[in-house]
């Protein structure tokens, strides 16, 4: 019988506990803060801002939305991003991906206070999570570790393929489940878009994890036995449905879940773990500046 591991109810159980974290810290006077700066124009964008000021808001995390017109001079947003920096309310902080063109990225990821660094991927907490001290990981690598924990899966000794090599996906987790110690502890490949035989690899591992952004790459053929099946895809496929599309994942759920032993869905798997975790950053970010100590899950 294959697992469906539901995203929503484990995601739904650290928004819980978090919740009681952000209570400790208004108890002792702190209004745990984070700040979502956008500088772009993409509906998509203004949709992941407005989801995360709303996670925010249920749990008692107060939200401050900070809007730049996308063709202001670079200078306004490492202006802002320096005053959000500066002042003590604000323990969190998140530039929303992508900025315009004329924003260069590394100028924006290194901008960002690294103790405020909710994404993690400032380069000095990149350097952190790969010396196996992280700060803050990364929201959806560290979703995915809290998902196979509450399935049971132990890493330890397994051999894990991961689909993808993205500095926030595939790469953060390819780190993280390598490290010594709990939800470590992998032989980990990284596969790619220059992988020869990308099934050779998937059909010999006990863990798969794809995020390549390519829809269903991944299929039952393409899998040994009672493996556990993590997919990260958001897809947007045309359908015929109130808005025109449905989103599938990066794995072709009907085959893969008959092999796999343990399966995560498109939506409702890692989606909502993702988001999850970025409270968690916000709520140890305002614990750490502010010397309160917090319980996180
Ligand atoms: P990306 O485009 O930055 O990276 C994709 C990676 O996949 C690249 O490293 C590329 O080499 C690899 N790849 C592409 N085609 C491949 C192929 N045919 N075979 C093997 N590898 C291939 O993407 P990303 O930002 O890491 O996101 C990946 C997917 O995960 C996207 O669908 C994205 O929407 C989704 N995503 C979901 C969440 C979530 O919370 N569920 C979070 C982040 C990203």
């Amino acid at each position: 019988m294959t697992s469906i591991i539901d995203g929503n109810a484990v995601a739904a159980d650290i928004r819980e506990e978090l919740a009681d974290s952000v209570a400790t810290l208004k108890d002792a006077g702190v209004t745990p803060r984070l700040a979502t700066v956008l500088m772009n124009d993409k509906q998509a964008s203004e949709t992941y801002v407005s989801m995360k000021q709303r996670d925010c808001e249920e749990i008692g995390i107060a939200a401050e939305d900070v809007r730049i017109d996308s063709d202001a001079p670079a200078e306004e947003l490492f202006d802002t991003v320096a005053e959000l920096n500066a002042r003590e309310d604000v323990h969190g902080i998140l530039v929303q991906d992508p900025t315009p063109d004329h924003v260069p990225d590394e100028r924006v990821l290194s901008a960002v206070d690294p103790a405020k660094d909710v994404d993690g991927f400032h380069p000095e907490n990149v350097g952190k999570l790969v010396a196996g001290n992280a700060r803050f990981k990364p929201c959806t690598p560290h979703g995915i570790q809290k998902l196979l924990e509450s399935e049971g899966v132990d890493t330890e000794g397994k051999e894990v393929v991961v689909v993808g090599r993205s500095n926030i996906v595939g790469k953060p987790l390819a780190n993280l489940l390598v490290q010594k110690g709990a939800g470590g502890n992998a032989t980990v490949t990284v596969c790619h878009s220059r992988t020869d035989d990308l099934a050779a690899h998937t059909r010999r591992a006990d863990v798969v994890v794809a995020a390549a952004g390519v829809t269903e790459l991944v299929d039952g053929s393409m899998l040994s036995e009672g493996t556990v099946v993590v997919d990260v895809g958001i897809n947007r496929v045309d359908a015929d449905t109130e808005k025109g599309y449905e989103l599938v994942g990066d794995v072709e759920f009907e085959s893969a879940k008959e092999k796999a032993s343990a399966i995560t869905p498109v939506p409702g798997g890692v989606g909502p773990m993702t988001r999850a975790m970025l409270l968690y950053n916000t709520v140890k970010a305002a614990g750490e500046q502010t010397g309160v100590d917090v319980t996180l899950p």
